[in-house]
This record gives structure tokens, sequence and C-alpha cells, in this order.
């Protein structure tokens, strides 16, 4: 039994605190990752504060999770101590369904066990990465390219992979027009990916205000949403939009800058439902879907590829006794573009 040092809520809203919190006697096929970088995502603020449901408190979030391998089962293969390793959203699926059997583990029929908030097959609470260290079954960790620093690598593991999942499902590439919604922790990652394969890639923020940093990122194009000429100006433009974005827009003023069988990605997950009308999908036969992170596979093909193209995020190392400020930076859109936890102040 490992003891961790973390950080906790007791309940949505509250303060993070100081928690000591045990991790499991590993198993043979289980990874001891000591944690040095943890990023935060808006994920955990809607976890921490119930937006989604009730939490289940006292909880350590936290599925940006970035260390060095420090002691493995007996019958692990693919990882040894020293080894630079990352964990994301999940640490568990049942395996054998058509969905584990694909590598697609985020779709798992029985659901997959969330990094935090979640019950392991122990019956046991699951605790995220705002903390010393984790123990995972090696089929969840990710190997971190020696490439990327580690304190970058972190938001990879949740930003990173939920916006290149879909952007590879998707084929955005050469001769594809992509528009990314929302210039924040999964929009700036977007931005990076989807240039990197390729795409003309144009980003719709709220303002102008971080529009240097959109096209130092590779976008060649940005537009204000809060001016209603970019919805005319940009009618049936893209093949390709990932929305990003936190909260409820107006879905369907995005829905007519798709041009004829293009998509609409969500990744955005605002607890409110969006109000679809099926006259923005009818008239030019496009899609509107919904993408979860990704696979195992998948993330592993994500660094491998970020490793390859020098993507990285762009970050803010804060310590321990900073995340309640980082919540309100979040919330406020104030974030340059990613905060990651030192753990070594927890
Ligand atoms: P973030 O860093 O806060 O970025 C969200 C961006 O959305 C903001 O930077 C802002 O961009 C824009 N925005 C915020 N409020 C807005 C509003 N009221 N109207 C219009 N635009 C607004 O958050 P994140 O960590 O990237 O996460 C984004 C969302 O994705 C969250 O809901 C999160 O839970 C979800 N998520 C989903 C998955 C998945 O698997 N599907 C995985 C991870 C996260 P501008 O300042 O440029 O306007
Ligand atoms: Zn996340
Ligand atoms: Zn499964």
């Amino acid at each position: 039994m490992v003891m961790a040092k973390a950080r906790a809520v007791d309940g949505p809203h509250q303060s993070f605190r100081k928690a000591d919190i045990q991790r499991r006697e590993l198993d043979k096929h289980d990874v001891l990752l000591e944690i040095h970088y943890a990023g935060i995502c808006h994920s955990d603020i809607h976890t921490a504060h119930g937006d989604w449901g009730e939490a289940h408190y006292p909880l350590v979030p936290g599925h940006e999770i970035a260390g060095i391998v420090k002691e493995v089962g007996s019958d692990v293969t693919k990882f040894q101590p020293g080894d630079r390793a990352g964990v994301g959203c999940m640490v568990e699926s049942c395996g054998s369904c058509e969905n584990c059997e694909a590598g697609e583990e985020q779709y798992c029929l029985k659901g997959n066990t969330p990094t935090y908030d979640g019950v392991d097959k122990y019956g046991e609470p699951t605790q995220g990465g705002y903390s010393t260290h984790i123990v995972v079954t090696e089929d969840f960790v990710l190997h971190i390219p020696e490439n990327l620093p580690l304190d970058a690598a972190a938001p990879l593991l949740c930003a990173g992979i939920t916006t290149f999942s879909p952007l590879n499902r998707w084929q955005a590439g050469p001769g594809k027009k992509v528009a990314v919604v929302g210039l924040g922790g999964l929009g700036h990652m977007a931005v990076k990916i989807a240039h990197a394969m390729g795409a003309d890639v144009t980003v719709l923020s709220q303002t102008l205000n971080k529009k240097d940093d959109g096209l130092r990122f590779g976008a060649s194009a940005y537009y204000a949403t809060k001016d209603e000429d970019t919805f005319d100006t940009l009618a049936g433009q893209f093949d390709l939009i990932i929305n990003t974005v936190s909260a409820k827009i107006n879905i369907n003023d995005y829905l007519s800058l798709l041009r004829l069988d293009g998509t609409l990605v969500n990744v955005g997950a605002p607890a409110e439902p969006l109000d679809v009308h099926v006259f923005s999908l009818i008239p030019q036969r496009r899609s509107f879907a919904g993408s979860l992170i990704g696979g195992i596979r998948e993330t592993q093909d994500m660094l491998d590829f970020c490793a390859k193209h020098e993507i990285m995020p762009e970050i803010e190392v804060i310590s321990a006794d900073d995340i309640d400020d980082a919540y309100e930076r979040v919330q406020k859109s104030d974030v340059k573009y990613r905060f990651v936890i030192d753990t070594s102040t927890l």
C-alpha cells in the first residue's frame, strides 16, 4: 500500500484541501506511477461542482497525468521502473465487449472506469491525478515519448486525445476546412493537431483577444462569434467543426457554417441540452455528432504523432495551493491554455 499526498474537495464549490489517500498494493499487472504533473481539465471542474450530477466526495480530480514508473507487478511486460508514462481519463474497462475488442475502451458496453469519481474492480472509489502516486493496470498506462517534457505531455492525455480522435475519424487533412469553436485547453490542441494533419483551420472564439495566439498555433483565420457578421461571412464553408465550448451555445448558428455533408462534432460537455433544429441538418445533409476521449491505442498514436510533429500544449505550471484560483480563471476563459499542477508542491 502506498500513501499518496493529494488535494481533494468535499462538496460542490468547496475549496481544495490537503488529503492523504491510499493506493492499492500492486496486482501482477499493475504499474505504480509517481505523478510529476497533472493538468486541470474543465471536466474536473464540471465534476467537482456536480454539474453532471452529484460526484462522490471526497473527490480527487485529475485525468491528465504524467510521471515516472516506480514499480511494476510481476507480470507487467510493457513498462519498467524509470519509464516516462501517463494516464488519461480511464483506468479499466471490461476488456471483452465488442467495443473494448475494437480498441474503443472509452465506449465499453459495461462502462469504462473513470480515473476519478468511479468505482474500480475491487469496489473501491477511484481518485485522480491531483496526487503524488497512482496505481493502474498496465493496459491503461501510456508511454510518453522522450522529446515531450512531462509537464507539457500531461494535457495530451485528455485535451490531446479528445481532439485528435474526432479529427482523425473525420479525416481532417489536406483539402479539408476545419473550424474549432472555443480556444481553451481542448480548442488550442485541436488547432495545433488539425494544422499538423494538413487541414486549413479557422478559430471561432468569443472575441478577437487571442487572435495572435490562434494564428501562431496554426490557424489561417480567426473570427469573433460575438460579431454576428461572422455567421454570414462563414456560412456553408466547413467540412468539419469541432465544438469545445463548455457552456450552452446556439448550436444552430454553428451548424449553418457546414457545407454539404459536413459534420459538427461536439466534444464540449455543458450540462444543459443543446437545442438542435432539424432544419439546421436536413438542407445540406449535415451531421451533428459527439465524441468521447479516445481509445488506448489511439491515445498512444496521438502521443507519438505529437512527438513526431513536436506539438505541445501551452501550459502554465501552478502550485497545488493555486488550484482554486485556477478553477476560477478557467471558468472565466482566462487560461493560456492549460493549467498544470506541479505535484511536488502537494
Ligand atoms: P476550457 O479550457 O475552459 O475551454 C472552453 C472554451 O470555451 C473557453 O476557452 C472559451 O473559448 C469557450 N467558452 C467558454 N464559455 C463560453 C460561453 N459561455 N460561450 C461561448 N464560448 C465559451 O475547457 P476545456 O478543458 O477545453 O474543456 C471544454 C469542454 O470539453 C468542457 O465542457 C469539458 O468538460 C469537455 N470535455 C469533453 C471531453 C470529451 O471526451 N468529450 C473531454 C474533455 C473535456 P474562447 O475564450 O475562445 O471563446
Ligand atoms: Zn478532461
Ligand atoms: Zn468493454
